[in-house]
């Protein structure tokens, strides 16, 4: 069996899937390691790292693509990748197979076996396997050292013969896991921290880490949707947190906003009356932006300056820290790999839930139901 290794080609992207360490496991079950030229340089790994490991090192991507039985990446395969796959290959990766199906159409016709990391189930099976998570620790951090650099403020109380400084206050949106490494990250740095969920149950691990919790009334509105994540609210109940972030917001520093709804646009709970209010030189850092942002006036990606206040909108904070990002990521692919390969053969058995559930398509069908009725779906509109 070849497990193939590319240099990741999304713009700014600089982690790779597996690193030189990553390899003994493998290669002690008599596979062969094929890494591309420069696949893990940015993320700190040589090719002579990779070489000294025991893979083989090729500036040939065509040959990996065809050859490789397995091939773990970051983000999904370009078309022009898929359609060069071997025939029957796994893919493994940030597929993105809720956001856009269709990206993913020639992989699935080859066929590929296509098994996306965020649909990996959060059950305590496969925790070790939670890229999400590593990546939105790594989000949350990030998020916290960009305000920070920007801010024309200090973090922590200063006392000083030249007088006091107060602390920055930060407001954290979303408790999730990023949001959570946020808050964590703004009260070592010595900041007063407010943060807003609307899982009630977020509450107590914000409370731990020296932060005060926010409440809404939803007016009796479940907001729990399973899996630890939040459902979908009526506008209704969006306006109650608006308003509450509005008001917040006149006296926050900075705003680190990371609410999220598996599969759905993020909610847009941040109304240009909110930036309005923050003063001159405050700091908003969007994370929602790749799912088009929590703040109505976010532009993904786009860093922009709306009275005063700087409203940061990244798309890919792992990737400003590849090393650690690529260390993480690297061992909840190996998590994951020994679920289908045994004894150095792959095997890939759809009766196991993780892998059931993280299957986007295998032998030339969807299997996850929701992407299977997001591809019937998109495909029957003209
Ligand atoms: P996420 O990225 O989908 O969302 C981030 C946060 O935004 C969540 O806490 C969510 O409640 C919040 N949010 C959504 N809509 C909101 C709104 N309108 N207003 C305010 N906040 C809103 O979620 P995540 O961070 O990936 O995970 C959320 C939780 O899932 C974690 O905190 C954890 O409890 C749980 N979790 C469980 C496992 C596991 O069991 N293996 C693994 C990871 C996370």
């Amino acid at each position: 069996m070849l497990i193939g290794i590319l240099k990741e080609t999304a713009p700014g992207e600089t982690r790779v899937a597996l690193l030189p360490e990553s390899l003994k496991s493998l290669l002690a079950q008599g596979i062969q390691i094929s890494v591309e030229a420069g696949a893990g340089v940015a993320a700190g790994a040589s090719d002579e790292a990779y070489a000294q490991a025991g893979a083989t090192v090729t500036a040939d991507r065509a040959v990996i693509l065809a050859n490789a039985d397995l091939l773990p990446l970051v983000n999904a395969p370009s078309a022009g990748d898929q359609a060069q796959l071997k025939l029957g290959a796994v893919v493994i990766g940030f597929l993105k197979p809720l956001d856009a199906p269709h990206a993913l159409d020639a992989a699935i016709a080859r066929p590929a076996t296509l098994f996306s990391m965020e649909l990996v189930p959060r059950i305590s099976r496969a925790q070790s396997m939670d890229a999400l998570s590593s990546m939105a620790t790594i989000a949350g951090y990030k998020a916290v050292i960009a305000a920070a650099d920007r801010l024309p403020r200090l973090f922590p109380m200063l006392m000083t013969a030249a007088g006091t400084i107060p602390p920055a206050r930060v407001f954290v949106i979303g408790a999730g896991v990023a949001g959570l490494q946020a808050i964590a990250t703004a009260r070592r740095l010595g900041a007063v921290v407010e943060a807003y969920d609307v899982r009630a149950a977020a509450g107590e691990q914000v409370r731990s880490l020296g932060a005060k919790f926010l409440d809404v009334d939803l007016g009796g509105i479940s907001a729990e949707g399973g899996g630890g994540y939040a459902a979908e609210l009526t506008e209704e109940a969006l306006d109650r947190g608006r308003d509450l972030i509005t008001r917040t917001a006149a006296h926050s520093d900075v705003i680190v906003t990371t609410a999220q709804v598996p599969g759905r646009p993020a909610p847009r709970l941040i109304r240009r009356a909110a930036i309005e209010a923050m003063r001159t030189g405050s700091v908003l850092v969007d994370l929602a932006a790749p799912a088009g942002g929590n703040c109505e006036l976010t532009q993904p990606g786009v860093e922009q300056t709306i009275g005063g206040v700087t409203l940061l909108a990244p798309l890919n904070l792992p990737a400003e820290v590849p090393v650690h990002a690529s260390q993480l990521y690297a061992r909840n692919i190996l998590n994951f790999l020994a679920l289908i390969v045994k004894k150095g053969e792959l095997q890939v058995d759809l009766a196991d839930e993780v892998l059931a559930g993280a299957c986007v398509a295998h032998q030339g069908k969807a299997v996850n139901p929701r992407v299977a009725k997001l591809l019937e779906e998109t495909a029957a509109k003209p």
